[in-house]
C-alpha cells in the first residue's frame, strides 16, 4: 500500500523553492532532525572555514591575525550580518558572549536609563535563564522581579517598571507576542523593552527598528547554526547607544583596549557591549551559519517552516494521533515550532529518537518538535508523523529504556 502523506509529501517536496538548500547542511543518514530550534545543523561550508581560520589565521599567522585577518572587527562585522534578520541596523547589533551573559549586560543598562525605577516585568514560564538575570541582579540590590501572565502584562505595567523583558517566541509552546503593541505599551508606561530572540532570530521576520525596540538578544546555535555554544547577539536602539551603560567593563569594551589605560571609558558604539577577548573560532562558525540563513532568506523559511508544521498537523489527524497541542494552532501565532502535551512525552521522545527522530522533550509534559526549514523535507515531516503514530499505537514508549532520564532533555 502507498502511503497517501508520503506521496503528498513528494509532490510538496518537488515544489519546494527551498530544496535545493538541503544539500547546503550534514545531515546525517537515518535521522530526522526536528531539533533544530535547540542545536542547528552543521552547515558544509562551516568545516572548511574553521580549517582555514585554525590553520592559516591561527596556526600560521598567529597574533598578526588581530589585524591581518581583522579578528578585532569580527563581533561587530557578523553582528551587522545579523542586523537586517532582525530589522536591524548594522551599527546596533553585536555577536558576543552568551544569551544569557548579554541579558545581564541590557537589563542593567536598561535599569540605569531608569532611575528610580526598578521593577522588571517578565511572564512566568519565560525561559529560565530569563527570569535567573533578573534575580541575579535583584540579589545584587539593582532590580525586583514582577510577573504576570500574558494577559495581564498591561495592566502590571505601571511607573515602577523599568524594563519589559520576553522572549518573542516563546520556547515551549512557540506561541509568538505581538512585539509592536507591547512595545507600545511598555513605553506608554514609561518602561523600555528587552526582546529575547532566541526563539524567533534566523527562523521568522522580526521589525526590531519598526516596532521601536530598544533592546534585543538571541541565540546563535539554534537557527542561525552557529554550533554548540556559538556565541550570541545582542541589539542596542541606536538611539540609546550613548545612554546604554553596561555593567561588564572589561577591556574589550573600552574605548580604546590598546591604549591599556588605566581607567574605563566605554566606546562609543555598540562595541562598548564586548566584554573580554572574542572567541574567534565560535564567530567563525557562526558566521557561516548566519550567511546562509541570510541567502536563503527569512521570509521565505518562515513560510516553509508553517508550510511544514500544519502539514505535520495533517498527517498526525489523518493517522488518528490526538495529542494535545499547546502551540497556538494559528500558525501566524506561533514561531517555528509545534509543541503536544502528553503525561508520558519523556518516554514517547525517546522512542523517536531511537528511530532516529529527533524533537525534545520539555519539562514536565511537553514534546516539542521544531521545523527548520531550511533542511527538512516534507518527506521528513510525513515520515516523523507515521513514527510519532507507531510509537503510541503500539506502546513502544512503555519499554524500560525510554524511561531514563538523562543529563541534558
Ligand atoms: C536557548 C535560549 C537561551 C539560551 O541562553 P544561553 O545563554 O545560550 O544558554 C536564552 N533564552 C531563550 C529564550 C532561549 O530559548
Amino acid at each position: 500500500m502507498t502511503e497517501p502523506g508520503l506521496e503528498r509529501a513528494r509532490i510538496l517536496d518537488a515544489g519546494d523553492p527551498l530544496a535545493e538548500f538541503r544539500e547546503r547542511f550534514l545531515v546525517p543518514e537515518g535521522v530526522i532532525y526536528l531539533d533544530g530550534n535547540s542545536l542547528g545543523c552543521l552547515p558544509k561550508a562551516t568545516p572548511p572555514r574553521m580549517e582555514q581560520v585554525v590553520r592559516e589565521q591561527w596556526g600560521r599567522d598567529l597574533i598578526r591575525s588581530w589585524n591581518t585577518a581583522g579578528w578585532v572587527d569580527w563581533p561587530a562585522r557578523i553582528g551587522a550580518r545579523i542586523a537586517p534578520l532582525i530589522g536591524a541596523q548594522p551599527q546596533e547589533v553585536i555577536a558576543c558572549d552568551s544569551t544569557s551573559v548579554n541579558l545581564f549586560k541590557l537589563i542593567a543598562a536598561a535599569l540605569g536609563m531608569r532611575p528610580g525605577r526598578k521593577v522588571v516585568l517578565s511572564e512566568p514560564g519565560n525561559f529560565p535563564t530569563d527570569l535567573y538575570m533578573i534575580d541575579g541582579l535583584e540579589k545584587q540590590g539593582l532590580a525586583e522581579r514582577r510577573l504576570a501572565p500574558r494577559e495581564r502584562l498591561a495592566e502590571a505595567l505601571d511607573d515602577d517598571v523599568a524594563l519589559l523583558l520576553l522572549t518573542h517566541a516563546h520556547y515551549k509552546t512557540g506561541e509568538l507576542f505581538d512585539m509592536a503593541e507591547l512595545t507600545r505599551a511598555a513605553h506608554e508606561a514609561g518602561a523600555l523593552v528587552l526582546w529575547d530572540l532566541s526563539h524567533s532570530g534566523g527562523a521568522l521576520p522580526v521589525d526590531l527598528g519598526g516596532c521601536g525596540a530598544d533592546f534585543a538578544v538571541g541565540c546563535g546555535y539554534k537557527y542561525l547554526n552557529g554550533g554548540p555554544g556559538a556565541p550570541a547577539y545582542a541589539f542596542v536602539a541606536e538611539r540609546h547607544l550613548s545612554a546604554a551603560q553596561q555593567p561588564l567593563t572589561g577591556w574589550f569594551g573600552h574605548t580604546a583596549p590598546f591604549a591599556f589605560s588605566d581607567d574605563y571609558e566605554a566606546a562609543p558604539g555598540i562595541e562598548k557591549l564586548l566584554c573580554g577577548t572574542p572567541p574567534i573560532l565560535g564567530l567563525a562558525a557562526l558566521e557561516v551559519g548566519v550567511d546562509l540563513i541570510a541567502e536563503i532568506g527569512v521570509d521565505r523559511l518562515y513560510a516553509k517552516s508553517q508550510a511544514l508544521s500544519e502539514f505535520f498537523r495533517q498527517c498526525l489527524s489523518e493517522r488518528g494521533v490526538e495529542l494535545d497541542l499547546v502551540s497556538p494552532a494559528d500558525p501566524a501565532q506561533r514561531g517555528s515550532q509545534l509543541s503536544f502535551r502528553h503525561p508520558e512525552a519523556y518516554a514517547i521522545c525517546q522512542a523517536l529518537i531511537a528511530r532516529g527522530v529527533i524533537g525534545d522533550f520539555r519539562d514536565p509534559d511537553i514534546l516539542r518538535f521544531g521545523f527548520a526549514p531550511a533542511y527538512l523535507r516534507f518527506e521528513d515531516i510525513a515520515e516523523a508523523a507515521r513514527h510519532l503514530a507507531e510509537v503510541i499505537d503500539t506502546g513502544e514508549w512503555q519499554h524500560a529504556e525510554f524511561r531514563e532520564r538523562a543529563a541534558v532533555t
